[in-house]
């Protein structure tokens, strides 16, 4: 038998959810992992691939980046080419789309029984991939599940479920419930908790049912940031918690940051540019993610209180450029001295980690509020669907680095819309962010410092570092159980 340190043997297997949400956390995780000596393969599908290749070819050799064809059921509905949630055309797609998934499960293990290939010995795969059971089974592998939230929602959703508070949720829509054993009240409605798509009960069940059976559980977070959680949820559990975060740290080399997720086009490259001119802590960076849309009235007002706060800001805009409420001057001129509108993908990270930008506008999806937590700047928090709304009460209310711009019911991802937050609510958000007189240098402070704790979390010797060892240690321990046959 081969020691640990030998990568053929110390070969995780890592199966991302398709959406850049979940992909890109991912494959930082496949680059963490390779930096400490382990091989990695990670299957996804060819257009996802090409997505994340820039950035691990890197790593390479010890990433391997498996492209596996997507394979929709002929009657799914789903366009051709749609092989990542932000090439979904409406929410109507998202159950086909999650079932679709499952057409990687032949294929991945007709890939991993390949003669003289070496077996996983741990599957690392997304919460919404309930399918890799099978996997980590036939290999006789430790799963270890993915849900790419903060350990604070994962808990939240856990608690409400494992007590049955979910189940007794009613259609009343602002009903309010105080989700169980928190360690601290919790309150939210039954709306923003975003479970009211019936047609995806099913795949909650097996979600939750594969969450329970997993062996333990891998969090992009630190564990300064929310140790409160980590000791609830380890005991509500009963599983391992590996703490690993902020994965997005992972990405040290600037050819990484500037094409994580996606190939930044000319005007995106302009972005570092247009930042380097501007004076410290002067920008606004605003985005809602990689799937987020407004709708073309809450655009609209967005624009007017950007225009008013006469402040430097620069606007990361999904979903086309057409009739989307953007007011003309923005679409004839782009880019001014005071804004930058960028249409498609931008570098996020390369962004926010900017000296220039002073205040984040965002729509609290994880990875976006967890990439804001390490440039340690202060944000306006206006979550717009899934888990967001939790989110924005661990960034205002718990961790008390940004402000709510009030947003009070979910629009969901596609900008549909449900009522407009106004332009005097946005100007008094953005106000507080930039300014906010000396609760506002307070918050600016929390926010310095929470990043250079998540900086420090993921050095040798950090808590995600150490956690890291342990959780390789974990498999290098397994390994040699199953070896010897014990
Ligand atoms: N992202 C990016 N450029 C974009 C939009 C998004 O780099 O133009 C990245 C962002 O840095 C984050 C991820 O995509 O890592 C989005 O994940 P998040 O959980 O914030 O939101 P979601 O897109 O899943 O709603």
């Amino acid at each position: 038998m081969k020691g640990p340190n030998n990568p053929e043997d110390l070969h995780f297997l890592l199966l991302p959810f398709m959406a850049p949400g979940h992909m890109l956390p991912m494959s930082d995780i496949a680059v963490l992992l390779a930096l400490r000596g382990a091989s990695v393969t990670l299957i996804t599908t060819p257009l996802n691939a090409a997505r994340l290749r820039p950035t691990l070819s890197h790593h390479h050799p010890l990433i391997s980046l498996v492209a596996l064809p997507f394979l929709p059921a002929p009657d799914s509905g789903l366009p051709d080419g749609c092989e990542s949630f932000d090439a979904l055309p409406s929410r109507d797609h998202e159950p086909a789309f999650f079932r679709a998934t499952e057409s990687l499960l032949a294929p991945t293990l007709r890939h991993l029984r390949a003669p003289g290939r070496a077996p996983p010995r741990c599957v690392i795969a997304d919460a919404f991939l309930p399918w890799a059971r099978e996997i980590a089974r036939e290999f006789r592998a430790p799963r270890l599940v993915f849900h790419g939230c903060a350990c604070f929602a994962t808990l939240c959703f856990h608690n409400l479920i494992a007590n049955g508070a979910l189940a007794r949720v009613g259609h009343e829509r602002e009903q309010r419930i105080i989700v169980p054993g928190m360690p601290h009240e919790v309150e939210i409605t039954q709306e923003q908790l975003q479970v009211d798509d019936t047609r995806l009960d099913d795949l909650r069940v097996e979600m939750w049912e594969a969450g329970e059976m997993a062996d333990g559980v891998v969090v992009n977070s630190f564990e300064e940031l929310e140790h409160e959680y980590l000791d609830v949820y380890r005991e509500a559990t009963g599983k391992d918690v590996w703490m690993i975060g902020p994965v997005s740290l992972s990405n040290k080399n600037p050819s990484n940051t500037m094409d994580r997720g996606g190939k930044a086009s000319t005007n995106e490259l302009r972005c570092l540019d247009w930042l380097d001119q501007r004076e410290p802590k002067s920008v606004i960076y605003v985005s809602f993610g990689s799937i987020g849309r407004l709708s073309p009235p809450q655009t609209a007002e967005l624009a007017r209180a950007l225009e008013s706060s006469g402040r430097n800001f620069m606007w990361v805009i999904k979903g086309g450029n057409n009739d989307n409420g953007l007011p003309e001057e923005f679409k004839e001129e782009p880019i001014t001295e005071r804004r930058m509108v960028v249409h498609g993908w931008a570098p996020q990270v390369a962004i926010l980690s900017h000296g220039a930008v002073g205040g984040f506008v965002t729509h609290c999806g994880w990875n976006s509020t967890l990439e804001g937590v390490c440039a340690g700047v202060p944000m306006v928090a206006w979550p717009l669907f899934a888990e967001q709304f939790l989110n924005e009460k661990l960034v205002v209310d718990v961790l008390r680095v940004g402000v709510r711009v009030g947003v009070e019911r979910p629009s969901g991802w596609a900008g549909e819309g449900v009522g407009v937050v106004g332009v005097e609510a946005i100007e008094r958000a953005l106000e507080e962010v930039m300014d906010g007189g000396k609760e506002g240098v307070l918050r600016r402070m929390r926010a310095r410092e929470l990043g250079e704790m998540a900086r420090k979390a993921v050095e040798v010797g950090g808590s995600s570092y150490v956690n890291m060892t342990r959780l390789i240690d974990y498999v290098s321990e397994h390994m040699y159980v199953n070896d010897d046959g014990t």
